[in-house]
């Protein structure tokens, strides 16, 4: 079954799709486990950000990963963050690498074009959505912007919250979905990014406080799946009362990778990191999204 057709399910059936990004590729195999014994539904993604700046080597790696673990049914392979203009400010091919990631059997991209102006926005996302979809291939876009992975941060999140920074406009929204023929939208309401700079990759995240009123709005405009971008560090009854309001994807990065990296950190080997993983990951389907058991709901009970 196609990624966008079971988002679509998810959708419409509030039930959450976690997409847990691989910044280390030995964190794969422990996710998609835990995600099979919970009999729940996720992706793992790869940003560019992440084999530049982290181990995830590179877009070939994950899919050889991915294709080594073969999981079925219960997860696909998507391509997260492919910026216009990445986080230290230059310009990436970004066409290049959204067809190469099709080619290599991503099931799902992300072109990121939220450091353009809105014009450039649309006509970038537009241009991923004519190259991807003859390939039945769906995008994710970005409008607004999920602050948090500048290489030099310059505001605090309450700053953040307090000037409604980024926050996703309900206008734009409208405009940018009719124009782009994106399928789902990252859309920023008070989330936030982790740090990955390597001076604040290693602290504790902030608890995000979203805007729920924001989302409900946006999701009225938007009227495709939303995803929450930033989702490590959101309290519980954040991330429901998203999922009841328009969130169809979370995206899970910082959580999950300071897991692994304070497994190493104590003193435990590649096995001991891993297993770690697994049990957090276990223990987020299950408490904290609330979806064991669902993989058969977001298939559309096929
Ligand atoms: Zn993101």
């Amino acid at each position: 079954m196609l990624s966008n057709e079971i988002m679509k399910n998810a959708w419409k059936q509030h039930v959450i799709v976690p997409a847990f990004n691989i910044p280390y590729i030995p964190m794969m195999e422990p996710i998609i486990q835990a995600t099979r014994d919970e009999d729940a539904f996720c992706q793992v993604a790869v940003a560019r950000l992440e084999w530049i700046k982290f181990e995830a080597q590179s877009m070939e790696a994950i899919a050889a990963e991915f294709h080594r673990l073969n999981p079925g049914d219960h997860v696909r392979l998507h391509q997260d963050h492919i910026p216009v203009i990445d986080e230290d400010d230059l310009r990436v091919p970004y066409q290049d690498l959204i067809r190469k990631a099709i080619d290599l059997g991503y099931q799902s991209v992300m072109v990121d074009g939220s450091r353009l102006p809105l014009e450039e926005n649309i006509a970038a996302t537009r241009e991923v959505v004519e190259i991807a979809h003859p390939a039945n291939i769906p995008v994710e876009a970005e409008l607004g912007a999920v602050l948090g992975h500048e290489a030099d941060p310059t505001m605090t999140y309450d700053e953040i919250v307090r000037t409604r920074s980024g926050f996703t406009s309900v206008e734009e929204t409208k405009r940018f979905v009719a124009e782009t023929g994106c399928d789902w939208l990252s859309v920023a309401f008070g989330n936030i990014h982790g740090a990955v700079s390597e001076a604040l990759r290693h602290q504790k995240k902030v608890a995000a406080r979203l805007d729920i009123d924001h989302l409900k709005t946006l999701s009225g405009a938007a009227g495709i799946p939303l995803v929450l971008h930033g989702g490590s560090g959101i309290p519980k009854e954040g991330i429901l009362d998203a999922v009841q309001n328009g969130i169809a994807k979370i995206n899970i990065g910082t959580e999950v990778r300071q897991t692994y990296e304070q497994a190493l950190a104590d003193g435990g080997d590649t096995a001991a990191a891993r297993k770690a993983v697994y049990e957090k990951t276990r223990w987020m389907l299950r408490e904290f999204f609330a979806i064991s058991g669902t993989r058969e709901a977001v298939r559309g009970g096929l």
